[in-house]
């Protein structure tokens, strides 16, 4: 096992109700780098992460699938989290009843108890929050709302990123944490992203576009089709796809840059 690889995949296959969706997805993150996931809708970048963070209802299988050497798919989604690994939501649900701060100091402190440490009390949670939030340039009055309830696509998106500045993972996967947002949250998530990025932190970016991407620079970027990493290269891929679109991507030989 490569001590150097935080994230690997090898040949990862899932299908739900029947139908394959994850075709051998081959994959491998380091620690610190950023990596874009791009492609059509459609192509599986959803059950990619879906599948990674250990949603029930599929069915999976794979040559390799670990995260810091550790196996993966036998693993509950909270064995997951408490690994280091985050999912932040395409699309982030509404939990009614469900105060937002109280939320985040529940999670954080599982996480916290799954490692032998001892919990946050109420009081320097809250502190500790309120700083990120700033940090983040988020409103602190939807600390104390209950969790998404009436938040805008902004807000929810902002909220995603809050929830990984207090879980400090050390992958967080993001699925279109660009979509539905207008041109100042688009800059705040990014700048939320820049600011957690570290070099014991890795990030995949699941995006349909580029404009995500002049903002956060990715070391690697990736084109899915038809459930599988059909090219890979550097942030020039990005401008093939513009000029080009999805359809050349997956012809017999694929760009591969390492
Ligand atoms: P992307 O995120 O790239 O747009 P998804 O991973 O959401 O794609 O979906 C990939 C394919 O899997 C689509 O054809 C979608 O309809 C199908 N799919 C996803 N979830 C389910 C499900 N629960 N039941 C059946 N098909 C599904
Ligand atoms: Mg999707």
């Amino acid at each position: 096992m490569n001590e150097r690889m935080l994230l690997q995949l090898r040949g990862l296959r899932a299908s739900i109700a029947g139908k394959q969706v994850l075709n051998g997805v081959d994959l491998e993150v380091r620690p610190g780098e950023v990596h874009a996931i791009m492609g059509p809708n459609g192509t599986g970048k959803s059950t990619l992460a879906a599948v990674l963070a250990g949603k029930p209802g599929y069915e999976v299988s794979a040559d390799v699938a670990q995260l810091g050497g550790v196996d993966l798919l036998g693993l509950e989604p909270e064995e997951r989290a408490h690994l280091g690994l985050f999912l932040g939501f395409q699309y982030p649900v509404e939990l009614p009843g469900v105060n937002n701060t109280y939320l985040l100091r529940a999670a954080l402190n599982a996480r916290r108890r799954a490692r032998g440490e001892s919990e946050i009390d109420a009081y320097d949670f809250l502190q500790t929050i309120k700083g990120k939030a700033r940090e983040l340039g988020f409103d602190e009055a939807l600390l104390a709302r209950n969790v998404n309830e009436g938040f805008s696509g902004g807000e929810r998106k902002r909220n995603e990123i809050l929830q990984l500045a207090v879980l400090e993972p050390r992958l967080a996967v993001l699925d279109e944490i660009d979509s539905g947002l207008d041109i100042d949250a688009l800059r705040q998530v990014a700048a939320g992203i820049n600011r957690l990025r570290s070099p014991d932190r890795s990030f995949v970016l699941i995006t349909h576009y580029r404009r995500l991407l002049d903002y956060v620079a990715a070391d690697k970027v990736h084109v899915m089709r038809d459930g599988r990493i059909a090219a890979s290269g550097d942030m020039s891929l990005v401008d093939q796809l513009e000029e080009r679109g999805y359809e050349w991507v997956g012809d017999p030989q694929p760009a591969l840059v390492d």
